[in-house]
């Protein structure tokens, strides 16, 4: 008799922890992709996008604030960023 409810309990036990997983697998979603620029509002305007090495944001470049560093040439969304960068080098 014992032997039963130990059985039965497992059971239980099995199948709350299956319809958990279950329940988290169905539940997950697949993870982002990182830093995707924005290719649709681009190419409506017809701009290229550069990246903000500092904070990572694009920016099209026609706003962008062009800075030539250690004679390469970057480009920031403003000039907080470009002043981080320089001080970061
Ligand atoms: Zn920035």
């Amino acid at each position: 008799m014992t032997r039963l409810l130990i059985l039965t309990l497992l059971i239980c036990i099995g199948y709350s922890l299956w319809t958990f997983v279950r329940r988290s697998l169905g539940g997950q979603r697949p993870p982002k992709e990182p830093q995707v620029p924005p290719r649709r509002t681009s190419s409506l305007r017809g701009e290229d996008l550069v990246q903000d090495p500092q904070c990572g944001t694009y920016v099209p470049r026609t706003e962008a604030l062009e800075t030539q560093i250690d004679g390469r040439r970057h480009y920031f969304c403003s000039p907080r960023c470009r002043d981080a960068f320089r001080e970061k080098k």
